[in-house]
């Protein structure tokens, strides 16, 4: 297949290198100079998306999502797939497929869980929106980037999906950091605390596999200084996206609007740049 991809950052670069490596050949763009090996890095958007089998979008969020679209739709052949593996709102997600379809061409949206390691190691997990054809013909795509690729339903249902799933992440995230600093304060050794709740009903995935207490648990970015992984940055803007999500349907989140607004404090202080999961000094600091 012939592919363009546009947006080659932290995560697209290495998922463009991955389809190259599998023998696709790549054609890419972004806006700023990159490098990347087994891809043609064209100077114009215009040369990287025209007679493309599929275009695949990596790109920071709705606003750019929106402008790239309407700049490429006109210029991508009938019936070619786009695939956006960027996080958005779902409104937004909802809307571009909408204008892509209207075009004859065919949209999923299909963020992804993983990050970073995951972009380099090709084991994403997608959450996928979209036709069921459109999803099947992108399979092999996603077999190349992933490890697991799942069909949530229609258009935009790939974004909730994400935002839900990475809703529970930042609550269950502060529930762990929480616990870690009751335990200090009441002279429960850390390891300890690690021993026993990860083999009982705590275990979660923000305790057993990305433990925030340096030196315990599997390695995580608790034990590089918190370099990330996953920003604090892009939790507040998933938890930030599920808080207006969930205000547009009336649904009552009052954790995860909690989550959103401590992530946001902590941003806000001295969070950004680093993992998530740091999460876990800024309240020891306030406690
Ligand atoms: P990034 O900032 O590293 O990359 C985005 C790239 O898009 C940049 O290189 C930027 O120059 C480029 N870009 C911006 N506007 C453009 C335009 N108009 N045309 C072409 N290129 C343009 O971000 P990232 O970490 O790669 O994340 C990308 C998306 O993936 C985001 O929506 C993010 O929420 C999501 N995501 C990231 C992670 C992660 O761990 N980094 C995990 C899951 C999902």
């Amino acid at each position: 297949m012939r592919i363009g991809f546009i947006g080659l950052g932290n995560m697209g670069a290495p998922m463009a290198q991955n389809i190259a490596k599998a023998g696709h050949k790549v054609f890419g763009f972004d806006l700023n100079e990159i490098n990347v090996e087994g891809v043609v890095v064209e100077n114009e958007i215009k040369k990287a998306v025209t007679g493309k089998d599929v275009v695949i979008t990596m790109l920071p969020d709705g606003k750019i999502l929106k402008s790239v679209y309407q700049e490429i739709l006109p210029l991508i052949t009938q019936n070619s797939i786009l695939i956006d593996c960027s996080t958005v709102d779902v409104e937004t997600a909802k809307l571009v497929a909408f204008n892509a379809k209207s075009k004859n061409l065919r949209a999923l949206d299909a963020p992804v869980s993983g990050g970073v390691v995951g972009a380099k190691n090709g084991t994403l997990t997608f959450m996928v929106g979209g036709e069921e054809t459109a999803f099947k013909s992108a399979l092999p795509l996603f077999d190349i980037m992933g490890q697991k690729a799942i069909l949530c339903g229609e258009n935009g249902l790939g974004q909730v999906a994400k935002m839900c799933n990475n809703m529970i992440l930042g609550i269950s995230m502060i529930g762990v950091c929480e616990a870690f600093l009751l335990a200090d304060k009441l002279n429960f050794d850390r390891q300890k605390m690690f021993d026993v709740v990860s083999t009982s009903s705590g275990y979660c995935w923000s305790l057993n596999a990305y433990c925030p207490a340096a030196g315990v648990g599997p390695p995580s970015p608790a034990d590089n200084h918190y370099i990330p992984g996953f920003s604090t940055e892009l939790m507040l803007k998933d938890l930030t996206l599920a808080k207006k999500a969930a205000q547009t349907v009336s649904s009552q989140i009052p954790l995860g609007a909690h989550a959103q607004k401590i992530f946001k404090s902590f941003a806000e202080s001295n969070g950004k740049g680093k993992d998530f999961s740091a999460i876990i000094n800024y309240l020891g600091d306030s406690s």
